[in-house]
């Protein structure tokens, strides 16, 4: 593989302009349909086959082979503006300042999906041959905290009707330039105690839910969480708390939200497990607690193997670019490439600029420099991949 002959195809200048169009078109979960136009207005001028299911846009770019598929993936939603009396840029303006890309959306994702996209473009205009097809997908609803329950989240509606099929998938989520294996896996677990109101006078008389979720939270600290040697534990948060109506009543009910992230060898059924478990061994001290768990929501771990193709792309990629090697580890956020690894049951890697910490926040900017090196590598990769 040539690499400079990809490299220099890359149209620096439109990878800031595309990508503060995108940030100036809103997108906050549920309205995407203005960016994915812009998106999809973007692949047909690449010279990709387009087509947009259920708001998200999918992009085809094939080979002289079809045997070999790579997908690039990213989401076209954003989360709404986080204290918007506190930004000091309008986070619609997408303003380049001391080499930075600042607005909603730059770093998770917009400035990614603008240098996937680029890079697609550098691999169609070098010419090179292709040994196989470049799938490109953005999904809208990736951002779950803004679903409402009758929506499903984009990546599922397109794993449902089969329209990702692919050897392996790269995800442009923010992670600052770290080649991810993986991510743990979540499972929201939803506790609720039950009790018997009284007047608050004569406490006696009722039982307190408060006082006995209590109990639970401590007992909680005593798990033992599932470990692997490379994703490590899996952990425990509980984040939200709601009970009691005023004073002198006594609470009848409490309810505890818990953020359980798993691990690889935890699922829903094991955290069920262990927290059926634990309620036993805490009624048998107890018989007056009365709590019940539920899991609305999860997905499992995901980790590719290092022996995997894509990853040793990626290796010969990042030395193409930055003549090193890739530097290869674990993000502590889920991503929707969790649920590309379970049913299309396909590896996934994620790899892209900006940092999960600057997003979800104020002042959310990516630095040009990490934008470009993305598009880069992404190009490189296609190379080597499909070479
Ligand atoms: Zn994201």
């Amino acid at each position: 593989l040539n690499p400079t002959a990809i490299l220099e195809k890359i149209d620096k200048g439109e990878l800031i302009s595309f990508s503060q169009k995108l940030i100036r078109t809103p997108s906050v979960s549920g309205d995407e349909r203005d960016v994915g136009e812009l998106v999809a207005k973007k692949l047909s001028e690449i010279g990709l086959e387009v087509d947009v299911v259920g708001g998200n846009v999918i992009g085809k770019l094939e080979g002289n082979d079809s045997k070999r598929t790579l997908a690039i993936c990213g989401h076209l939603d954003t989360v709404a503006v986080v204290e918007p009396a506190s930004w000091t840029v309008d986070p619609y303006s997408a303003v380049v300042k001391d080499g930075k890309l600042w607005g909603l959306g730059s770093a998770d994702m917009k400035a990614g999906l603008t240098a996937q996209m680029m890079a697609i473009d550098a691999v169609k205009k070098s010419e090179m041959p292709l040994n196989g097809n470049v799938l490109f997908i953005a999904t809208v609803l990736e951002e779950e905290g803004r679903m409402k329950l009758e929506q499903r989240k984009g990546v599922i509606e397109l794993l449902d009707k089969g329209l990702i099929k692919a050897n392996a998938t790269v995800i442009g989520e923010p992670t600052n330039l770290l080649v991810s294996r993986g991510h743990k896996g979540i499972c929201n677990t939803l506790l609720t105690t039950k009790g018997k109101s009284a007047h608050g006078s004569v406490p006696d008389m009722g039982i307190n839910a408060i006082e006995k979720m209590a109990k639970v939270l401590l007992a909680l600290k005593t798990l033992k969480l599932g470990y692997h040697p490379e994703l490590g534990l899996g952990t425990l948060t509980p984040c939200i708390i709601q009970g009691g109506i005023k004073l002198s009543i006594v609470p009848d009910v409490c309810k505890v939200s818990i953020d359980r992230r798993l691990t690889v060898g935890e699922n829903k059924e094991t955290v069920q497990a262990e927290m059926e478990r634990l309620f036993t061994d805490l009624k048998r001290d107890d018989p007056d607690l009365n709590i019940v768990g539920e899991y609305p929501y999860s997905y499992e771990a995901v980790v590719t193997s290092l022996d995997d193709p894509v990853l040793k792309s990626i290796d010969l990629a990042c030395r193409d670019v930055t003549k090193k090697p890739a530097n290869i580890g674990f993000i502590p956020f889920g991503t929707d490439g969790a649920w590309i690894n379970k049913f299309a049951k396909c590896p996934i890697l994620i790899y892209g600029p900006g940092r999960v910490t600057d997003a979800h926040r104020l002042n959310e900017y990516v630095e040009l420099r990490q934008v470009e090196e993305a598009s880069m590598v992404y190009a490189t990769l296609i190379g080597h991949y499909l070479s």
